[in-house]
């Protein structure tokens, strides 16, 4: 039977990206999925700490020009309650950055990745689906649907939120929906958007604008399932007209340009993120509803988690209980990061007034607080690192305060 160090089931940006960085380390990869999906009208948000990753993999020059920088996030409260947060923005500035991150439109992220892949000469691509996995103890079998099968030290499932991966090792998964559906859509504006990402927080969910190359942005527009099946089914002067609408006219005129599509919103965690042999990345371990771009970063700090286990190829092998190490490391970031996604759209959804009152007052706080808004920052970029600098800072002073520290 063909032997590759690791199997990367799924190509999507989660498995693409897994499977590059991989064989930069010396792995030699398989990657078998489906050709991917170029129909995909979503652009992602990739944060510094993640565009650092992507640097590294020299894709960065290739996506630059795909992609627009987002300098500053403003939060608007666009609800019609009684309790009102005020606006609050985010300026990369502030934190000693030029940007927090670049929007990229998926589509073509995807076709870079797809490329990339081919050209690598560690990693061998089979256009296949995945069908079953068996184990020994050295090493684990994977069945395509043409029934062929290859070996592997380690199989990632990448294959999304149904993931055949996650099943075939009997892993549990804990799934909620949400009474909300997002519209995705392009659009071309007249007013430059200086970077400015602009998130509308709504009754049914948010708003959200986020910058494109040139005047043009895309949209996340979170709704109830049914309004949001009417929006994407509205003729495109219409959608462009309600769109303006809804952002006050602070990029003038509009025209969507592209086909809306929709996504129901729903959250799934994985109760185990691996397991012997096998790993869980990307949606095929966590998904959570599209707000303050959360998924694919987080998908890649499961990537850099992942390989700072495994180290570069040769030192050591692959050992036999890399997934329950990688479940154990990465436990605390993503369940974390879930819980606070879901309280935050569930804080938007919520009518009841203690719970408007506290996000209200978290905003007003963010608002006026500089030290707490730069803590927030750091944290959505680099999680865990404004947290270890306050520990830091923290023990400086306690320790400049002990007597034997006094000169
Ligand atoms: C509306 C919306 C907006 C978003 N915006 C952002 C954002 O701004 N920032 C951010 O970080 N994240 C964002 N996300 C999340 C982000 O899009 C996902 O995290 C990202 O697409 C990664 O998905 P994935 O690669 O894990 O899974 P998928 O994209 O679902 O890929 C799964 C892959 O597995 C393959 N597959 C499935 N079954 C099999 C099989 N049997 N055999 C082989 N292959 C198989 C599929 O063909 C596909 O290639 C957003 C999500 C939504 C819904």
């Amino acid at each position: 039977m063909e032997h590759h160090d690791i199997a990367v089931i799924g190509a999507g940006l989660a498995g693409g990206l897994c499977a590059l960085a991989l064989a930069d380390a010396g792995y030699r990869v398989a990657l078998i999925a489906p050709q991917s999906n170029t129909s995909d009208g979503r652009t992602t948000a990739l944060m510094d700490q993640s565009i650092g990753f992507v640097e590294k993999l020299g894709l960065w020059s290739s996506i630059v020009p795909l992609s627009s920088a987002l300098s500053s996030m403003r939060i608007i409260d666009g609800t019609t309650r009684l309790l009102r947060a005020p606006t609050v923005t985010f300026h990369a500035a502030e934190v000693g950055l030029e940007a927090f991150g670049h929007n990229i439109p998926n589509a073509p992220f995807l076709a870079l990745l797809e490329s990339a892949a081919l050209a690598h000469p560690r990693i061998t691509r089979f256009e296949k689906s995945f069908q079953g996995l068996s184990f020994d103890e050295s090493t684990t079998a994977v069945t395509m649907d043409d029934g062929s099968t290859l070996s592997a030290d380690l199989v990632v499932g990448a294959d999304g939120r149904r993931s055949p991966v996650r099943e075939a090792a009997k892993i549990d998964v804990h799934r909620w929906s949400y009474p909300q559906a997002a519209v995705v859509l392009n659009f071309a504006h007249q007013l430059p958007h200086r970077n400015i990402s602009t998130e509308f927080h709504t009754e049914d969910g948010p708003f959200t604008q986020v910058p494109l190359p040139g005047n043009r942005s895309s949209l996340v527009w979170v709704r109830k399932p049914e309004e949001a099946a009417q929006t994407a089914a509205v003729p495109l002067d219409a959608l462009s007209m309600a769109v303006e609408q809804r952002m006050q006219s602070m990029l003038g005129k509009v025209t969507v340009d592209t086909a809306p599509q929709t996504f129901p919103l729903s959250g799934m965690v994985a109760n185990r993120f691996g397991k012997g042999r096998t790993v869980l990345i990307g949606e095929a371990a966590h998904a959570f509803p599209p707000i303050g771009a959360q998924g694919l970063n987080l998908s890649l700090r499961d990537i850099m988690g992942l390989l700072s286990l495994l180290g570069p190829a040769g030192v050591e092998g692959i050992p036999a209980d890399i997934g329950d190490r990688h479940d154990s490391s990465r436990r605390p970031d993503i369940l974390s990061r879930t819980a606070s996604v879901d309280l935050l759209n569930r804080s938007l959804l919520s009518g009841f007034l203690p719970v408007q009152m506290l996000r209200a007052a978290g905003l007003q706080v963010l608002s006026s607080a500089a030290p707490l808004r730069n803590l927030m920052m750091r944290e959505g970029i680099s999680p865990g690192s404004a947290l270890q600098s306050l520990r830091r800072n923290l023990r400086k002073r306690s320790a400049g305060n002990r007597p034997d520290a006094i000169r």
